[in-house]
């Protein structure tokens, strides 16, 4: 039987300051479909997306390593998509370990959306 009926499936939800809003406001319209995958995140953002009364587990927060952790997770196998809401317009301390994150997904062949539009067909798809 094919695996993505028996198990499952993790989500990775991460997203930089100036895209918190948004990636909040995504999760809230796509409810249904956050409720039926499990969810890890960076510290900040998990942690905003259980106000919004979903089960999150919370990783470190992103400058702190929690987008190595989740890089780490997906080479483990563990994650199944990843939606990563950039800002574009801004600087992060953390740069190396989100290239790592964006590579890892390459290299296992793991779903990312880096924007609301992909999310979408992401959502849709999965
Ligand atoms: P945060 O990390 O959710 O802890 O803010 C996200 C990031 O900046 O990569």
């Amino acid at each position: 039987m094919d695996e993505r009926l028996t198990t499952k499936r993790c989500v990775a939800l991460i997203a930089h300051d100036g895209k918190k809003e948004s990636l909040s406001r995504f999760v809230s319209d796509h409810m249904g479909f956050f409720q039926s995958v499990d969810l890890i995140g960076t510290g900040t953002t998990g942690g905003r997306i259980q106000g919004l009364g979903l089960e999150v587990e919370c990783l470190a927060s992103g400058p702190l390593g929690g987008d190595a952790q989740i890089a780490a997770r997906i080479t483990e196998g563990s994650v199944h998509a990843v939606i990563f809401f950039r800002d574009p317009m801004g600087k992060h301390p953390h740069e190396p370990d989100i290239n790592m994150l964006l590579r890892q997904c390459d290299v296992h062949n793991i779903p990312l959306a880096t924007n609301a539009s992909t999310a979408e067909l992401l959502v849709r798809g999965f």
